[in-house]
């Protein structure tokens, strides 16, 4: 996710600095412009978020959001049909959830969620009434009699309600484009899409596809996931805009976008390529989203096919920075390269690209397709999308650019705490998630010291696992089995501990001589690194012991490639 809209300097700007200024240092100003995952702003009310000192204390709330309870693993997600309207000038939305689901287990009650600002008017099983009880924004729905293993209910959850902003994106927002009119758009990653719509909101299960019907006023356009199936005018004012998702989608990703947008399309080989975008900005828009080809040329030359062929590949512009909704990714990058015009990296390379359009398209691969189970989880989606920024770099201007640009996100590093946060408790994963994770992948590929293998690696990686939720250990799993290394203890230390490994280096000891080992929180912690100097690297293979080596180097001629492995050096 991305935030933040600097569109209208009026009123964006005072939001800027104040962020800028109060909760982070200088250069992390961006940053913290660019986050919703680990943004205070967007954590509920009452939550005690020491920014990156720790992980936060949940609430009742995330804890009952981030558990993976019985009543969430007794049954499997098939189906939603989301079909609502929503009232711009009361600033309302009602209607209903269709969720079809299976019984995995024998039971009598299934945990769905809606934050408790929504009125819920009724849950019925065909035409019975269901009871529910409400926990903060849990829903715990009652069923009269035992729904069995292995069979298939389908329940209408009817809600209604004013939508309460919540974060920095607002969840749900009615706003006004800058020309007045009608803006409404939803970004909820970090807060869960309960805050506008129920359904069982966590990482883990999916529905295998999804309808999302939307009734606004006939002069507005609904832009939301998937392929637009039609438009029907309802006879009231309102027009219905249906859409059909083909794939599995995260609760988040799902999205509405209704403004006064104008369209326009192309097409990428059979891949349909479509546009909304404020008529204002139509022309700038042509230009700008010529980018989408480049990427999905990039990308799918790493990964393989876009995922979500069936949907198309939209891009639509909205009053906040950017956010990766599947097959219809949010943009709000003033059709400028950078991000938010910024050379975003530091070393002259962000400004020949479009961030967002580069960086939330990533995740149509990593985070739309394959997909964290757990948000703890969350480097999946972050770490790959940021390193794929340097893989869209290599494909376009070469590997030693994309080192370069990679190596320029080091001073966003805080290292404060670890990448992988706790589990089950609907966790937001300090940022290093982007940044170190990334520089972690960078270092990897020195580790397997061989693009012959890499390349071929991760395109099987991502192949694997499409289309599938899934936690750390089935990443690293992945890794061992096909590099034929034992690669844990390496995954473990970027993404358990909070210190990246240090390589102590001893001179002096005699003549022609360095000592060397890691200093790591592993215990067995073990990675090769080249040393030596620029040109004429030799590999070692340092552990936490000792071990020594010849050279002819002195202390200050002796280099290690810390542009390659992520580690520190400490030279004695
Ligand atoms: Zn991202």
């Amino acid at each position: 996710m991305r935030s933040f809209n600097l569109r209208h300097l009026a009123w964006m700007l005072p939001v800027f600095f104040l962020l800028a200024t109060l909760r982070l240092p200088a250069q992390n100003a961006q940053q913290a412009a660019d986050k919703s995952e680990s943004n205070a702003a967007a954590a509920p009310k009452g939550r005690v978020i020491p920014r990156d000192e720790g992980p936060s204390i949940p609430t009742r709330a995330e804890m009952l959001r981030g558990a993976y309870g019985p009543f969430r693993l007794n049954n499997d997600l098939l189906y939603y049909h989301l079909d609502i309207r929503v009232d711009p000038d009361q600033e309302w939305i009602s209607g209903k959830n269709t969720i079809r689901f299976r019984m995995l287990k024998d039971g009598t009650r299934i945990q769905l969620d809606l934050r408790d600002t929504l009125h819920v008017d009724k849950i019925l099983l065909g035409t019975t009434p269901l009871k529910f009880e409400r926990d903060t924004g849990t829903v715990f729905v009652d069923f009269p009699e035992v729904l069995h293993a292995g069979q298939v209910y389908s329940i209408d959850f009817y809600y209604s309600g004013h939508p309460v902003e919540i974060g920095r994106f607002g969840g749900m927002t009615f706003k006004k484009d800058p020309a007045g009119r009608v803006w409404i758009t939803t970004a909820c990653e970090g807060d869960g899409a309960s805050v506008w719509w129920p359904n069982k909101d966590q990482w883990r299960d999916e529905v295998q596809n999804m309808d999302i019907s939307v009734a606004i006023p006939n002069r507005l356009v609904d832009v939301s996931n998937g392929k637009l199936v039609g438009k029907t005018d309802l006879g009231d004012g309102y027009t219905r805009w249906d859409w059909h998702v083909s794939y599995p989608i995260n609760n988040y990703d799902v999205a509405l976008n209704i403004g006064n947008y104008v369209h326009f399309s192309d097409h990428y080989g059979d891949l349909p390529l479509d546009f909304y975008v404020l008529p204002e900005d139509l022309a700038k828009a042509k230009v700008q989203f010529a980018q989408a080809k480049e990427m999905l040329e990039a990308f799918e030359h790493y990964f393989g096919a876009y995922p979500f062929e069936k949907d198309g590949y939209k891009l639509v512009e909205v009053p906040y920075a950017g956010m990766e909704h599947q097959s219809a990714v949010a943009y709000g990058n003033l059709f400028e390269n950078g991000y938010l015009g910024r050379d975003w990296a530091g070393v002259g390379i962000s400004t020949r690209f479009d961030f967002i359009i580069i960086h939330e398209s990533a995740h149509e691969w990593f985070g739309n397709s394959i997909t964290a189970a757990d948000s703890a989880d969350m480097w999946i989606h972050e770490a790959w999308a940021t390193y794929m920024e340097g893989l869209y770099v290599e494909y376009r201007w070469g590997k030693d650019d994309a080192i370069k640009y990679l190596n320029g996100l080091k001073p966003k590093i805080q290292d404060v705490r670890p990448i992988l946060d706790e589990r089950g408790v609907r966790a937001e994963p300090t940022e290093d998630q982007y940044f170190k994770g990334a520089l972690m992948i960078n270092t990897l590929r020195s580790v397997v010291n061989d693009d012959a293998k890499w390349w071929p690696l991760l395109h099987d990686f991502y192949q694997h696992f499409k289309y599938q939720n899934i936690m750390t250990d089935d990443v690293v799993a992945y890794f061992n089995e096909h590099t034929g290394m034992n690669l844990t203890p390496i995954f473990n230390q970027y993404l358990r501990h909070r210190r990246i490994p240090r390589l102590e280096l001893l001179f002096g000891e005699a003549p022609g001589m360095v000592m060397y080992k890691w200093r790591a929180d592993e215990e067995d912690f073990a990675m090769p690194v080249r040393v030596g100097t620029p040109g004429n690297w030799q590999i070692i293979h340092p552990t936490t012991t000792w071990q020594w080596m010849q050279t002819p180097l002195t202390k200050d001629e002796f280099e290690v490639a810390t542009d390659l492995y992520y580690v520190e050096v400490n030279k004695q």
